[in-house]
């Protein structure tokens, strides 16, 4: 505006002294975009960048500016002629060559007036900013967008939602957000290379903008969300699993195919609010619950998810505190010979009892401190509290300690063992670990590794919970394992249960072929032990043998039943 201004001045105060040439010698030597308009709308002088910029380097004088000015920057010139005022604000003109992104040039401009002895002049000052502009620009796409795909950025997409809902029919169609996962894209990233990695994540948002969604954003690493409005809730299911099935298509890249799995999680503004925040936090809630599931991969977001999940962050924080506050102890339940009954060894399993929650059943804070990482030191004490106190029962006694896939993947599972059995003086055969099945999806040659050192040590391994896993029968001959727990599911249909009898018959079967000890769980009655020892079953665990004990009431059994069988022998 200043520098406007001054030209502006400059021109009254040359107009007394110079020719009219000069002046216009002067306008066109001008490094700014210059044109001088007389009262009729003709323009009298023009700058040489004025003549480039806007009339190809042709000459602007001598036309009128209804042929030769952009319409903004004529509207200017007509104000400011017509009195209207004396000079306009600062202003961008866009003027379009082509189609092309380089066709296209920014001008800031403003107008001023001058009076002269004709009569009144307008002046235009203008310059090109057009890479200016093109920067802000590209940090203003960079703040909302993903540099990778293209697609919105986080911020990008809250933005979007934001102005979705300002208005009143924005609010009325509502809007689905989905949060989406891909699963296994770490494997595909670490097997054929970030390049590869991120060719898949391009053809990622590729296919999400494909299914027509009204915005796709990538969230950071291989978390997307979409958001589309006026589905409702039955709709947006649909639209989930189209862009499920979208996605889990075999991708081409270069030489290579991958297949990846998308789960997703699905929030609505009719549920949620209009908050963008919320309804991507809904939607990474129903996310985590569909991660969990076994169903197809996606859920949507219910009130009670947030109560639920916020249950569980109110449990892992007292977790956090449950050890130093020695609110964590440890159980044992034994196991018994089928044959006569006796007490053959023990199971260690963890008990919680928080001040205030009361007591927390282990299937409910184990998957917590997983989650979080506690299984490790958790993990680590019950293994060493349980060794140094089964190290002091008869030598006959077994102890078997549950070990989280968990705490393989972090620590050195095989390291700790061997040193809570040096610690305690428990000789390694009296020691079980119970895996799961679980443990051999992750890093299955490094468990199975693991596994083996264990057994080198003299250390058994028993497979728990069988039937509820993948139970691939083909598999366990395969594994470095000694015992197969059944599953209590298919120990409490009997003897009713036909189908549960013959799954346990089949697996009794499969695991003599084998060389496998099989131990029934969660035997409640005689009857049930009876059978199971007809079908050949070996050792049994369960309430009708004992429920979980503190160690003070095991050794009170374990003494009681020396004592009968003293009197008895
Ligand atoms: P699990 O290892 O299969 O342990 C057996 C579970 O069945 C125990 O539940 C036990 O109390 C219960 N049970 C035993 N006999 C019967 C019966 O006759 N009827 C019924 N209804 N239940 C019976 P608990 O102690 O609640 O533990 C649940 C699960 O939590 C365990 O299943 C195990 O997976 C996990 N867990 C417990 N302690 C530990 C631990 O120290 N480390 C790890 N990683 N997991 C543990
Ligand atoms: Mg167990
Ligand atoms: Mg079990």
């Amino acid at each position: 505006m200043r520098l406007a201004s001054a030209i502006g001045a400059g021109w009254r105060t040359l107009r007394g002294r110079a020719s009219a040439a000069t002046l216009a010698r002067v306008v066109s030597d001008n490094f700014a975009g210059m044109v001088v308009v007389e009262s009729g709308g003709v323009i009298v002088a023009a700058s040489r960048i004025a003549s480039d910029l806007l009339n190809g380097g042709r000459p602007l004088d001598g036309h009128g500016i209804r042929q030769a000015l952009p319409p903004d920057m004529r509207h200017a010139i007509e104000q400011v002629l017509a009195g209207a005022v004396a000079s306009t604000e600062l202003a961008l003109a866009v003027i379009r060559r082509g189609e092309g992104e380089d066709d296209r040039l920014v001008l800031q401009y403003a107008v001023t007036a001058s009076e002269v002895d004709s009569g009144r002049i307008a002046c235009l000052n203008f310059w090109d900013v057009t890479e200016r502009r093109r920067a802000e620009e590209r940090l203003s796409f960079l703040a909302s967008h993903d540099p990778l795909t293209g697609a919105l950025s986080r911020t990008g997409l809250c933005a979007a939602i934001n102005q979705r809902f300002e208005t009143e029919r924005g609010r009325g169609e509502g809007l689905a957000v989905l949060a989406i996962d891909l699963a296994r894209f770490k494997p595909v990233n670490d097997a054929l290379g970030h390049a590869h990695g991120d060719m898949l994540l391009k053809q990622v948002v590729g296919r999400l903008r494909a299914t027509g969604a009204a915005y796709v954003a990538r969230l950071g690493g291989h978390g997307f969300a979409v958001a589309h409005p006026g589905l409702d809730g039955g709709e947006a299911i649909q639209f989930c699993e189209l862009i499920q099935d979208r996605l889990t298509l075999p991708y081409q890249l270069g030489p290579h195919r991958a297949i990846i799995g998308a789960e997703v999680g699905i929030s609505h503004s009719g549920v949620s609010g209009f908050d963008p925040d919320r309804l991507l936090s809904h939607a990474d809630m129903a996310l985590s619950i569909a991660r969990e599931g076994a169903g197809r991969g996606h859920a949507s977001f219910s009130p009670e998810m947030d109560a639920g999940l916020r249950a569980r962050q109110e449990l892992e924080t007292a977790m956090q505190q449950a050890m130093e506050r020695g609110e964590i102890s440890l159980m044992f339940q034994p196991q018994a010979s089928l044959d006569d009954g006796t007490v053959i060894g023990v199971e260690a399993l963890m008990r919680w009892v928080h001040p205030e929650l009361g007591s927390v059943s282990p299937e409910r804070f184990i998957p917590v401190a997983e989650e979080t990482g506690k299984i490790v030191e958790l993990g680590r004490w019950i293994l060493e509290a349980a060794c140094r106190e089964v190290a002091g029962w008869p030598g006959h006694l077994k102890l078997s300690v549950n070990v989280s896939p968990i705490q393989f993947e972090l620590v050195d599972v095989v390291g700790e063992v061997k040193e809570a059995l040096t610690r305690s003086g428990l000789p390694a055969h009296r020691l079980d670990v119970e895996i799961t099945e679980g443990i051999f999806m992750s890093n299955a040659r490094a468990v199975t590794d693991a596994l083996q050192r264990l057994r080198n040590l003299g250390v058994g391994i028993a497979l728990d919970d069988f039937g509820t896993g993948y139970s691939s029968l083909s598999y366990i001959g395969r594994l470095p394992i000694d015992k197969i727990k059944i599953d209590q599911s298919f120990v409490k249909r009997l003897p009713g249960d036909q189908q549960a009898g013959v799954i346990v018959r089949a697996v009794m079967m499969l695991s003599e072929a084998l060389d496998k000890i099989v131990i029934a769980e969660g035997i409640e009655t005689a009857d049930q032990a009876w059978m199971l020892k007809m079908m050949g079953c070996k050792v049994g665990q369960g309430y009708h043998f004992g429920r979980p004990k503190t160690a003070a009431e095991m050794r009170a059994m374990l003494a009681e039943k020396s004592a009968t069988d003293r009197i008895a022998g």
